[in-house]
């Protein structure tokens, strides 16, 4: 789950990050009423869950309440990269001398965190990475060694910050944010930039932060900032029936049992020359209810054109399978053709159920690779 930057800021607070003073708003009034009780400058921000806000007019300087309110009414509303802005965070504007990145992650590779920090922040880090890695100091800590101080100094000297006062408070910053990202079972936790003032002080201007799904049910102060108005609509109806649902770009909604399952029907379906819309994995489940609730979260995808369900019965049970699909087309008026195939355990019972109750444009095929075939071939047919 990816947060708002000011709820990153939020966390960053509470771990004794240091940040600005800000409020939210919603409307160019609201904006104007933080900004006077901020007083002085102010940054209006756009809240939406994507980067590049700032090249993209997201990220406006405004002196003093009028110019707030001002700002506020152009930056709402703004599509920022297919994201509507429709909060705004107004903070405190900062003197910046020098913009930094530091950043907490996990090197999947090294089965480690990793810290990076570079002196090249407030722009793109992809950039700094690809064409100048020399600049980007990264250092590994091992989860059951932890953080240690050294690892906080051994960085800041290798990002080359040579000023102690710089080099004291950005080690200090950098002990909390793996903090924060152990206490919060983050994946990310990333601070673009972490400026330096003219004062010498260090501050976190901006923060990127992801929180592992798997770990919310512990964390429920952060479940309770998702924003369930940002997600598509298919998004939101799968977290409230439950449903694993994974939003892709292709034409072929995929509906399977299991992840291994389904990451090979994704495959075959590539094979078979299409590419997927989305898809659902039922689980070891696949009893009536669940199979109606998938459907129902993959057509609501409007760039579905053909559904293939892929169901290998262990578990599973094939004519419990079948029922779910002939009473989802009943209940639901599925406007999609559907290729079936069932195999493993009752896999003949569902087969015949399937068969016996002839539905309009339900296909069952005998093998994965057959049904991806017929799959691919309606869903062009029904693009053409
Ligand atoms: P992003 O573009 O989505 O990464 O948004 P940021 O929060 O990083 O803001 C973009 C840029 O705006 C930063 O890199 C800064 O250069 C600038 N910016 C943000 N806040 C302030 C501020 O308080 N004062 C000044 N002078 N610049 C700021
Ligand atoms: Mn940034």
């Amino acid at each position: 789950m990816d947060l708002y930057e000011y709820q990153g800021k939020e966390l960053f607070r509470r771990f004794g990050i240091p940040v600005s003073d800000g409020g939210l708003a919603e409307t160019p009034d609201e904006a104007r009423v933080v900004s006077e009780g901020i007083g002085g400058e102010v940054v209006v921000k756009a809240q939406v869950l994507t980067g590049g806000r700032g090249k993209a007019g997201g990220v406006k300087l405004a002196n003093g309440p009028d110019e707030a309110e001002a700002r506020a009414k152009g930056i709402l509303g703004l599509d920022i990269r297919g994201h509507v802005v429709r909060r705004l965070w107004i903070e405190r504007a900062s003197d910046v001398a020098k913009e930094y990145y530091l950043s907490v992650t996990f090197d999947r590779g090294e089965k480690n965190a990793l810290l990076m920090l570079t002196t090249e922040g407030g722009v793109d880090i992809e950039e700094v990475a690809a064409k100048r890695p020399e600049e980007l100091a990264r250092l590994h800590v091992h989860p059951f060694e932890g953080f240690q101080p050294h690892h906080a100094r051994r960085l800041v000297y290798a990002a080359g910050i040579e000023d102690p006062e710089e080099q004291r408070q950005i080690a200090e910053i950098i002990g909390r944010l793996y903090e924060a990202f152990v206490e919060s079972d983050a994946m990310l936790c990333e601070i673009n930039p972490l400026v330096v003032t003219p004062e010498r002080v260090v501050r976190a201007l901006d923060s990127k932060f992801t929180v592992d799904d798997n770990a919310l049910f512990r964390h429920e102060d952060i479940e309770e900032m998702r924003d369930l108005d940002a997600y598509p609509a298919e998004e939101r109806a799968a977290r409230a029936k439950g449903v694993t649902y994974v939003k892709l770009d292709g034409e072929v909604g995929i509906l399977g049992n299991g992840a291994g399952l389904v990451m090979s029907t994704l495959d075959v379906i590539a094979l078979a020359g299409g590419r997927p819309a989305n898809f659902c994995d039922l689980g070891g489940g696949g009893h009536a209810q669940g199979v109606v609730d998938a459907l129902e979260v993959i057509t609501a995808d409007p760039q579905v054109r053909a559904i293939f369900f892929n169901i290998f019965g262990g578990i599973t049970r094939g004519d419990e399978v079948a029922r779910g699909i002939l009473q989802a087309v009943e209940q639901m008026e599925i406007k999609h053709p559907i290729v079936v195939r069932l195999d493993g355990t009752n896999a003949e019972e569902g087969r015949r159920l399937l068969a016996e109750a002839d539905v309009a444009d339900l296909h069952v095929e005998a093998t994965m690779l057959d049904a991806a075939r017929r799959a691919v071939q309606l869903a062009e047919q029904a693009v053409a």
